[in-house]
C-alpha cells in the first residue's frame, strides 16, 4: 500500500467509524452471533495475493461488525465504562503514524516530555496531593500504565524489592530468601482481581480482608491483620486500597489505612480505577482525605476520562522506588542524556521496555474538550445515574441495594434471588440493553453502569422502559410467588442513606468478583 492509497484507506475508515458512532443506538448493544461464526467465515490461510482496501473494509462491515459487542452503545450499561472519544481516536492515530517506541528520553523526547507535561496537568486537575507532580521539588512523579492491573503490579514489585532492602539491613541475621519468604500484602475484599493477580505475578502471599458492612475496608481491620501476622513473624509490606470498588463503587477509608501503613512502614496503594474522575470535582472532596498518606495510586482515563484505552495513570511519591527497583541496564540502552532531573527515562518505571506514544491521545483530549468539559462528563455520567435511581426509588417492585455512587446503581427485584435472575435472563436475550448481575451474601442484584459514547436521558429512559416492561413479564409469571412481596426491613424510602444502612445488614463480603 502506498502513501495515496493509505490516503484512501485511511479516510474511508475515518468516514466508517464516523458513521458507526453516529448510528449506534440503531445496533442492539449485544451481538447475535454464536461461539466460533467467525472461524467459519474467514479463510484458513494469509491471502497469497495482496487484496483491495474497498474489500478488506467491505468484510469488516460484514463479517467483524456482527460479532462486536457496543461498548460505545449508551445501552452499554455493564461493567464500568471504557472511554472514547473523537479527538483520543485521532491521538492514537497520530500515535501509530509516528510509530515511535520511547523507552527512554533520547528514543523520542517529545514522548517522554509530553507524558511528563499530561501527567502533572492531570495530577493537577485531580486535584492530587503537590508531592505526586513531576515539578514538585520531590522524586514523585506519574507515568501512563497499560491498565491498572499493570499499575498495581508496578506497586506490589516496588514495595517488595523496597521492603527486602530495609529488612535485611533490620535483620541482618535472615537470609534473603527468608526475608522473601515472610512478606505479606493486604487488600480488602471487595477489590478488584487484578490485586490478587499482581500478589501471584509476583509471588507475594497476599490477605483479602473483610470490608465493614458499609462495604468499606477501614484501618482497624489491617491493622489487626498487621498484627497478628507480625506476631507470626511475617513482614507486612503493602496495602492497596481501593476508592471505588469494582462491585458496588465503595470507597476504602484510605486515611484510616495510611495512618496504620505510616506506623508500620507499608507501602500504600491506592486504586482509583474508575472512581478517581470524582477527585476532580469539587463537591467529591472528600473522596481526597488520606491521600497524603498514599504511595502510589493509580486512575484509569481509559474509564471515565474519555481517553481510550490503553490508558492508566499512575504516580509515585518516590518514583526512586520503582526505577531502583527494576534499573537493569544494558550498555545498547545507555545514552548521554539519561539521569537528567525532572526528565525520566520511563523504561524503569514499567514492566516493558518499549512504550507506545500515549501521552499524545491524552494531550490531543485534554486539549480538545478542555477542563471543564472533562469535568461535565463526568457530572453526565452521575446526574444520569440519579435519574434512573430515581426511576427505581419510584417503583415498589424494585429496590436499591447499595448506595449509588457516580455513575453506578446497584438495583434489584424485592423478593426471591430468581426474579432479579430472571430479568437478568431475559434483558440478554433481547439485547437491547446490557448489564450484570453482581452478588452480596444471598442477595443477587444487576448493576446499571453508565457508560457508552455520549450517553443522553433518552437512553436511560430507554433502559428503563426496558427493565420495566421484562420485569413485569417476569413478575406476571410469578404471580403466585409469595416472595414478591416487599419485605418490612427492605422498605425504600426516597432517602438513599438510611436505605444503605439497613440494606448493609444483607450485604456479606463476598461480594462477587466482577472482573
Ligand atoms: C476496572 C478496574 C480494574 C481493572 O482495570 P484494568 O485497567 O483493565 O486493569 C482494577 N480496579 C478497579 C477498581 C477497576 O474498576
Amino acid at each position: 500500500m502506498d502513501s495515496k492509497e493509505f490516503r484512501e484507506f485511511g479516510k474511508a475508515a475515518i468516514d466508517f467509524i464516523a458513521d458507526y458512532m453516529d448510528t449506534i443506538r440503531e445496533r442492539d448493544v449485544l451481538p447475535s452471533v454464536s461461539p466460533g461464526y467467525l472461524f467459519d467465515l474467514l479463510p484458513k490461510e494469509i491471502p497469497e495475493a495482496p487484496e483491495k482496501w474497498q474489500n478488506i473494509l467491505s468484510d469488516i462491515n460484514t463479517t467483524i461488525m456482527p460479532g462486536l459487542t457496543h461498548w460505545q452503545s449508551p445501552n452499554m450499561h455493564a461493567y464500568y465504562p471504557t472511554a472514547t472519544s473523537f479527538p483520543s481516536i485521532v491521538g492514537e492515530m497520530l500515535s501509530s503514524g509516528f510509530g515511535v517506541i520511547g523507552f527512554s528520553w533520547i528514543c523520542s523526547p517529545a514522548c517522554t516530555e509530553l507524558e511528563v507535561v499530561v501527567m502533572d496537568w492531570l495530577a493537577k486537575f485531580l486535584n492530587l496531593p503537590s508531592e505526586f507532580l513531576h515539578s514538585s521539588e520531590g522524586p514523585g512523579g506519574g507515568v501512563i500504565q497499560g491498565s491498572a492491573s499493570e499499575s498495581v503490579l508496578v506497586a506490589v514489585l516496588a514495595a517488595r524489592e523496597q521492603a527486602v532492602k530495609r529488612i535485611q539491613t533490620e535483620h541482618p541475621d535472615l537470609s534473603e530468601s527468608e526475608i522473601r519468604g515472610r512478606l505479606m500484602a493486604y487488600s480488602g475484599d471487595q477489590s478488584n482481581s487484578c490485586i490478587e493477580k499482581a500478589c501471584v505475578l509476583s509471588a507475594v502471599p497476599y490477605r483479602l480482608l473483610p470490608a465493614g458492612d458499609d462495604l468499606v475496608l477501614h484501618g482497624e481491620a489491617l491493622r489487626q491483620a498487621v498484627e497478628e501476622d507480625k506476631a507470626k513473624g511475617l513482614f507486612p509490606i503493602i496495602c492497596i486500597a481501593t476508592v471505588g470498588t469494582t462491585g458496588t463503587c465503595a470507597y476504602d477509608d484510605v486515611q484510616g489505612l495510611g495512618q496504620v501503613c505510616k506506623e508500620e512502614n507499608i507501602w500504600l496503594h491506592v486504586d482509583a480505577a474508575y472512581a478517581g474522575a470524582a477527585f476532580a470535582l469539587p463537591e467529591y472532596n472528600e473522596l481526597l482525605r488520606g491521600l497524603e498518606l498514599v504511595d502510589s495510586l493509580n486512575f484509569n482515563l481509559h474509564k471515565f476520562l474519555l481517553v481510550n484505552f490503553d490508558c492508566c495513570a499512575m504516580w509515585l511519591r518516590d518514583a526512586n522506588q520503582v526505577s531502583d527497583s527494576f534499573n537493569v541496564d544494558r550498555i545498547y540502552l545507555k545514552h548521554k542524556y539519561e539521569g537528567k532531573s525532572q526528565v525520566p527515562d520511563y523504561r524503569h518505571w514499567q514492566i516493558s521496555l518499549g512504550r507506545r506514544f500515549r501521552a499524545l491521545k491524552v494531550w490531543i483530549t485534554f486539549r480538545s474538550i478542555g477542563a471543564e468539559g472533562l469535568r461535565a462528563h463526568v457530572r453526565k455520567h452521575i446526574a444520569l445515574a440519579e435519574q434512573f435511581e430515581k426511576f427505581v426509588l419510584n417503583d415498589k417492585r424494585f429496590e436499591i441495594v447499595a448506595k449509588r455512587a457516580l455513575g453506578l446503581v446497584c438495583f434489584r427485584l424485592r423478593g426471591d434471588n430468581s426474579l432479579t435472575t430472571s430479568l437478568l435472563d431475559r434483558l440478554m436475550d433481547r439485547k437491547k440493553v446490557y448489564l450484570i448481575q453482581a452478588k452480596y451474601k444471598d442477595t443477587h442484584f444487576l448493576r446499571f453502569v453508565v457508560c457508552g459514547y455520549n450517553a443522553e436521558e433518552k437512553d436511560v429512559d430507554f433502559a428503563w422502559k426496558e427493565i420495566k416492561e421484562q420485569a413485569e413479564l417476569v413478575l406476571g409469571s410469578n404471580k403466585e410467588n409469595k416472595s414478591i412481596e416487599p419485605l418490612k426491613e427492605h422498605a425504600v424510602k426516597n432517602d438513599v442513606g438510611q436505605i444503605t444502612e439497613k440494606i448493609a445488614l444483607l450485604l456479606s463480603s463476598d461480594c462477587e468478583k466482577l472482573q
